[in-house]
Order: C-alpha cells, then structure tokens, then sequence
C-alpha cells in the first residue's frame, strides 16, 4: 500500500480546502511550498490558495534532476541522480503552514516529496529525518532538537561583502545600529510562532545570531527553513543582504550551523541524572559516542560545501577536532549541562562542527541515526576535554584520544563513502548521491583560491 493511499490524500484535501479559506481570508496570495536540496538550498514552488487543495491531495510537480543540484545551479550526472526523466509530487504539510511576517501576501509549508505512486521518494530528506526520528522512538526514546542560526548581513545588494554595521563584536552598539531591523526580525519571528530563546550581535563583521527552543527534530529543521527566510526577508526590507555562508570572507570566523539535541526516555531528559560522565546516563553517553566517532563522516551531510573548510580551523569556535568536553567551544561536541539544578530540562549536546550550509533535514538524520548506531555498539565516550585541542601538540592529542576533523570537503565525502551504518540509515540512492555532488562540488572548485571559493558561496545558502 502507498503511503499516499486514497483515504490519506482524502484527509489531506480536506485539511488544505479548510487551511485555503482562512488563508484567502487573510489577504495570502500565494503559498510558497519549499524543500532543500542535497547542496543545502532551499529550492521553492508556489501555488495560490485556490489551489492548495490539488496540491496537498496530488502534489505539485518536480523534477527528480532536483537531487543532483549544485550550489552554482550546474545539475550532475549522478549514479541515482540528474538526468531528465520522471516526476516528483510535493506534497505541503499543512500542519506546518505558516503566513510568512515578513513577506506580506506569502505563506509557507514545507514539502515531502513522494513519486506519482505515492510513497515517499527515496532522497526525500525530510522523510528521512521523520523516519530516523521514528527509529530512535521505537526504540523508548524522544530526541529534541535546535539549530542555532548564525548569519551576516551586508549592505545593499553588491556581490561584495560590506558589513552593515560597525559596532563591536556582541556591542551594544551593532543593536543600536540595526535597532530596526533587528526589532522586525524578533517581531516577524513571533508573529510566526517561533519560539526565539536568544538574540545577539555574533564575533564576526556583521554577523548575527538567533537561539530557538528545542522542539521535535524535523520541527527543528523546518524552524530552521522558515527563520532563515524570515531573517533573509526583513534584510530585504531594509536594503540588506543577509548570508548564511560558512565563510563569508575568508578571514575571520565563519556561520555556524551548530544543532542541540537531547533525548528523553519516559519523560526524563537522560543526558542528566545518570552514572556517566557529568550526569549522562549510559545510553546518552553511547548516543554521543555514536555522533562523536562519526563526525569525519557526518561531515559530508554538516559540512557539505567547499567553504565550510574555510570555516572550519583550530581556535575559530567552529569545533575543528573530533573530541567532546563540557561547555568546550573548541570541541566538535560540546556537552551542554545547564546551571545547578536545571540539567532534566537544559542538558544537551551541542554538535558545533556543522555550518549553516548543511541541509537541516539530513543533518537531524545523520545526527540520529549516527546516534542510533552509537547505542545498538553501546559505544563508550573518551574522556572528555578541557582545554583547546589546537594548544596541544601532536603527542597530547593522541595521548586524549582527539583527531582533528577533514580538512576537505574531499575527505568528507570518502569518510561518509566508507560509513556502513550511515550509509544504511541514508539508504543507497541518497547516500550515492551525497557523495557524487560532494566530489562535483570539489570539482567544480577545483583551483579556487579561498577569496573565489568565499565569493562564489557568499549569497547562495
Ligand atoms: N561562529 C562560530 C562558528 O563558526 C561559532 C561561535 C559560537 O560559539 O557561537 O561556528
Ligand atoms: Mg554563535
């Protein structure tokens, strides 16, 4: 039986007729129904509210080549990815629907994306991510996940980068210089039910950084999608130009992509008040151990573009060494407790190596099912690290146990080739062409020098 069997696309055409007459009552125009691509681009089509209902109950066509999209909009030929035949159905979910605050008339859902017989496409990467989260809670556990987005903006609309304000790094001033424009995004944020824990002037020239609470995985990595548009849209607004490249310029620090996640069992937050390490219980520490040992891998779905090597180096807090500590900003993971007292709900684990090119969806994938595998190997945690991995030489790392993370997006893509248990929760399809773009990508970049790799990727993501 498809997934999308008659009674299912029934429910769903019901749902968008209802969601279609409240949104026309609201002056919406259009509904831009998005997904990302494998390179980390948010790719859209959009249907009027008339139409909603044909859309939610059939799909909206999309051609398969989608798959194989570089960041430069070049398709390749892939093993199970970019050539011209077939057709794909994107399907809204219209529990996320969403009128976007920031662009009036607009509202958005994001899609999954199924073939015309109605099961799920297999380089669907938000299926996937639903699907992984439901591995982990048939095995007792709930995860929560966060993406901390980290962004710069530029002034006007040049391809060059001119930060669009002066003040300090975390300066008081830089919120009074875009006091504005900062207020639209909070305002546009709430209005849109994101739940926004923090907001602040980041290190780098221009750069900022919005915090938003835990929430089921693949809500995670939509809340993800729809702030970053909602941030590019109030920019818009205001003559700015916002990028979420791992490396805007090549010096300096990078956008981060960093991701929270913690897991409950029966209620309880089990990355505290166990026997492990800081308060981890056994099968968290062997969660973390299974993302840890993982990461030279994972790095092809969190780390997926040229740039993010420019981004990611020793001492710059992007988390350059495989090893993990308890709030160590130079550890890949950083072990979140929280103050005294607060660990059943604070606790977490921070994955501080990805950037904000990386495709949500396959990140809360990777980050699962590389999770998952950590607990069926009941892997154990090295000990943690305290100090900057990069303050140490050779000998003292191997002496804790820490390897510095691919220094290429090359040597990410033969790391993920070669990672049977990511391979298995990505299936063939999605995991063949993971690494058919990723060597593409280091094609295409071939010679670059890093100011050309910077401008190519600057406005992209
Ligand atoms: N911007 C840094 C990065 O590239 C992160 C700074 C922080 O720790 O928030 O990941
Ligand atoms: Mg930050």
């Amino acid at each position: 039986m498809p997934t999308l069997d008659p009674e299912e696309r029934e429910r769903r055409g019901k749902q968008a007729h209802t969601s279609a007459e409240k949104l026309t009552g609201q002056d919406i125009v259009g509904v831009a129904v998005t997904w990302v691509d494998n390179s980390g681009i948010t790719r859209v089509k959009a249907v009027p509210p008339a139409k909603l209902e044909n859309a939610a109950r059939w799909g909206i066509g999309a051609t398969p080549a989608f798959d194989a999209f570089l960041l430069d909009d070049s398709i390749m030929s892939g093993r199970y990815a970019g050539g011209p035949v077939g057709d794909l159905r994107l399907h809204p979910d219209l529990d996320r629907l969403t009128v976007l605050a920031a662009q009036p008339g607009w509202a958005w859902a994001p899609a999954d994306r199924y073939n015309q017989d109605g099961d799920v496409h297999p380089q669907c990467a938000r299926s996937l991510a639903r699907a992984t989260t439901d591995r982990l809670r048939a095995a007792g556990l709930e995860a929560s996940m966060a993406f901390e987005v980290e962004w710069t903006v530029g002034k006007g609309q040049t391809e060059d980068f001119e930060p669009a304000c002066t003040g300090p790094a975390y300066g008081m001033t830089r919120l009074v210089e875009l006091s504005g424009y900062s207020r639209e995004v909070l305002a546009a944020l709430a209005a849109e039910g994101v739940d926004v824990d923090q907001f602040h002037p980041e290190y780098g020239a221009g750069q900022f950084e919005v915090s938003v609470a835990a929430e089921d995985p693949v809500a995670a990595a939509d809340t993800a999608v729809l702030v970053r548009e909602t941030i590019r849209a109030v920019g818009m607004a205001h003559s700015l130009r916002t990028s979420f490249s791992p490396k805007v310029m090549p010096a300096g620090v990078g956008n981060g992509g960093h991701v929270h996640v913690s897991l409950r069992r029966d209620g309880e937050n089990v990355m505290s008040g166990g026997e492990a390490q800081f308060g981890l219980t056994g099968e968290a520490a062997s969660f973390t151990a299974g993302v840890l040992a993982r990461l030279p891998a994972l790095l092809a779905v969190g780390a997926p573009t040229t740039a993010s090597y420019l981004r990611l180096i020793p001492s710059h807090w992007a988390g350059a060494f495989a090893c993990w500590g308890r709030e160590n900003r130079e550890a890949a993971v950083r072990f979140v407790t929280g103050p005294l007292g607060s660990g059943s709900w604070a606790a977490n684990v921070e994955v501080k190596c990805f950037d904000a090119a990386a495709n949500p969806y396959l990140v809360v994938a990777g980050v699962l099912a590389a999770g998952i595998a950590g607990i069926e190997e009941s892997a154990e945690l090295p000990d943690p690290v305290d100090v900057d991995p990069a303050s140490l030489d050779d000998a003292g790392r191997a002496e804790r146990n820490i390897v510095a993370l691919p220094s290429s997006l090359h040597e990410a893509a033969d790391r993920f080739e070669a990672d049977a248990a990511l391979n298995a929760a990505f299936g063939t399809e999605l995991a063949a062409t993971i690494v058919d773009l990723r060597r593409a990508e280091v094609e295409l970049t071939a010679g670059m020098s890093p100011e050309e790799i910077a401008a190519l990727t600057r406005w992209k993501h």
